[in-house]
């Protein structure tokens, strides 16, 4: 029977592959793990330097490590942190956590102890699972004297490593770990899977059951808890799913004989684009995920060429510092065929030449912690591209652009708003946030913070995050839009505009800029460079040029870090 749907931008552009209107069954994503297993057995699952882990027998640890958690405590609805770098560990701790009917609550191994003490508070938790390592133990054992934290799960790298010896990072000793002040609070992983492997099913509402807290800094800057269901995850990786089904791998291709696809895992699982652009898409697909606890740029190369990977999702500094790899030439990296942006707007130079050097699509997505993440993709591998576009909305989601002074008006197409989604993706609110949710969700509207605008197809266009839109003289300059020409110099790598407090002004526009290795540029040149792109309200009044450009964990460029800086030195001044 013909469906009636309401009159969206998109749907005559939509791509003939996929049906933006198909049912997405809101399921438990344990369900996801499962479907798996089953359908991929004894194929390689997880690849940690070389240590393969079946689908199988991940299924099997995943079992015995739910049994384990239930029986120290954990049920439904009991929140546990994962303090964990990309190892087996965190894919097994994640999905044994909600087999037990828990909620896991992701920590960054990078925090400082500020953060933690917040974050740690703010969840709740009691219990939380770590790895051996010096850098990750010795924060924690700080934290149960600290916090309310109370037990630790500890998982030994030592049980999962290929070779016995001290890898990247100092392990702790046993003397370290045993000298814990109370003697209840050590729970060893190997004894946590001591178990027949049995846990109680536990009957879990995919709609109401939270899966993930994922801490994020939204639109009003606090770190606060969004709330994403079991439906919420499931639903996004089917989403996902839809835009790839069109590049999906035949025997051969990308240099094997089957068809299994290799999937580079080095975005940090911890963060929301990897928890489902890596591991629950990897999962789904049937994919080896080759697992990489960091980012470093030529263990990355050597194991995209090792390795043969065929999917490759990353975050834009990720592309560009391939790009700009002083031998690039002499890797053969001819058997990446498929990859995902997200995170941060993808520059299209950095875009076309990633696909130059390896013949592979990259399609950029666009999306936030509280949706999942995705909420649009680029449908550049399926049909038409606009270039500079994020592309249309994800099968089930609605995007919409209202206005930023009246939040409940919906604008028409290329007039500039906020993006607002809907669709089963986007998270249940803030946990124990009521008014932070109610701003954020408002007339089931996921309010993002980004300003954009949509053209007459449906496709949208980032312009800029409002927290970080420059009020100049009275004039909004949007950061991106300075950042895109000054990318467009051929000896720029890297760079972030900011505004700066300003007497005359309002606010001043600033650009620090990364030069390409042995290159050379003055600002008068740079400026002179971009006479012709910027209007004059917009041209940078600073130039700085650094040598490295702070990031966040998940490596994106961090303006935030920058404007810190700026202002400790005004309070030290
Ligand atoms: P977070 O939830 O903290 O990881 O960050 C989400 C934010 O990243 C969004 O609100 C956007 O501002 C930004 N973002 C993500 N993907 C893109 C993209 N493709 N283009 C532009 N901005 C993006």
């Amino acid at each position: 029977a013909a469906r009636k749907l309401p009159d969206y931008p998109w749907l005559a552009s939509y791509p003939p592959t996929v049906d933006w209107a198909m049912p997405i069954p809101a399921r438990p994503l344990t369900e996801l793990l499962e479907g798996a297993v089953d359908r991929h057995g004894d194929k390689p699952c997880l690849n940690f330097l070389g240590k393969r882990t079946s689908y199988r027998e991940l299924g099997r640890l995943v079992d015995r490590a739910a049994r384990g958690f239930q029986a120290i405590g954990v049920g439904k609805g009991t929140r546990v942190g994962l303090f964990l770098p990309n190892t087996p560990y965190y894919v097994i701790a994640f999905f044994a956590i909600l087999k037990a009917g828990g909620t896991v609550v992701n920590f960054n191994p990078l925090y400082a102890e500020r953060e933690l003490v917040h974050q740690i508070g703010d969840s709740d938790i009691d219990l939380m699972v770590t790895l051996d390592l010096k850098l990750l133990y010795g924060k924690m054992a700080r934290m149960l004297e600290e916090t309310g934290l109370k037990r630790l799960v500890i998982c030994r790298m030592a049980d999962i490593l290929p070779f016995p010896k001290n890898w990247l990072f100092p392990i702790a000793k046993k003397a370290e770990i045993a000298a814990i002040p109370r003697d209840d609070c050590h729970i060893p992983f190997a004894r946590l899977i001591a178990n027949d492997g049995r846990p109680t099913p536990v009957a879990l509402d995919a709609q109401e059951d939270v899966a993930v807290l994922q801490y994020t800094g939204g639109t009003t800057g606090v770190p606060k808890g969004a709330m994403l269901t079991h439906a919420n995850l499931y639903a996004n990786t089917i989403q996902c799913a839809t835009w790839y089904a069109a590049k999906e791998r035949k025997p051969g291709e990308g240099g094997t004989e089957d068809a299994q696809e290799r999937m580079l895992g080095v975005l940090p699982l911890f963060h929301v684009f990897a928890m489902t652009a890596v591991m629950n898409f990897g999962l789904h697909l049937g994919a080896e995920i080759v697992l990489l606890p960091r980012f470093e740029l030529e263990q990355v190369m050597r194991t995209l060429q090792k390795e043969r990977i065929t999917l490759f999702p990353a975050v834009p500094t990720i592309y560009t510092a391939i790009n700009h790899h002083k031998h690039l030439e002499k890797f053969d990296l001819s058997s990446i065929r498929f990859c995902m942006s997200g995170g941060a707007p993808l520059p299209l130079e950095v875009k076309e030449a990633f696909e130059r050097t390896t013949g592979c699509t990259l399609v950029e997505g666009y999306g936030l912690s509280e949706c999942s993440p995705v909420a649009t993709v680029n449908p550049a591998v399926l049909h038409s591209d606009k270039k500079g576009s994020i592309g249309l909305p994800l099968p089930g989601t609605v995007v919409e652009i209202v206005s930023l002074e009246e939040p409940r008006r919906v604008l028409p197409p290329g007039e500039k708003g906020e993006v607002c989604i809907r669709g089963p993706q986007v998270m249940k609110g803030y946990w124990r946030r009521p008014a932070e949710t109610a701003q954020t969700l408002v007339d089931g509207r996921l309010h993002t913070g980004d300003v954009g605008v949509m053209d007459e197809d449906g496709y949208t266009t980032i312009v800029d995050r409002i927290k970080d839109m420059i009020l100049c003289s009275g004039f909004n300059v949007y950061p991106r839009n300075v950042e895109e020409a000054i990318y467009l110099h051929p000896a720029v790598a890297e760079c972030v505009v900011a505004g700066l407090p300003d007497e005359y002004r309002g606010q001043t526009v600033k650009a620090y800029v990364r030069l390409d290795d042995g290159k050379s540029l003055t600002a008068e040149e740079l400026i002179a460079f971009l006479k012709d792109k910027l209007s004059p309200i917009e041209m940078p009044k600073v130039v700085e040029f650094r040598q490295e450009l702070p990031k966040t964990m998940i490596g994106k460029l961090s303006r935030k870090a920058l404007l810190d800086e700026e202002q400790g030195k005004r309070s030290a001044a």
